[in-house]
């Protein structure tokens, strides 16, 4: 699990999948009421739901929710965007 810098604030994050195979950005710091636990024994590790009987660990949270920089509205396209991004969003 390779931390990385958020593109638009400086909080490190980790990228893990979901249970839907999309990518999604993590704090790399625990949270303790984070909704989400690392299920380390995928490669790249996958977010689960973390519910009350999920066995204690730590917790992380979506850095969508924590982002300093909150997502713009979509932007209107542009003629250079041929609709097509393969980059990931954060
Ligand atoms: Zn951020």
């Amino acid at each position: 699990m390779k931390p990385t810098t958020c593109k638009k604030c400086p909080a490190d994050i980790v990228f893990a999948k979901s249970r839907n195979d999309k990518w999604m950005p993590m704090d790399a710091e625990p949270a303790v009421e984070g909704p989400f636990w690392l299920d380390l024994a995928e490669d790249p590790p996958i977010a689960r739901k973390a519910y009350p009987d999920t066995p204690p660990g730590d917790r992380y949270t979506c850095h969508f929710d924590t982002c300093a920089v909150q997502r713009d509205p979509k932007p209107a396209a542009t003629p250079a965007d041929d609709g097509v991004d393969n980059d990931i969003p954060f």
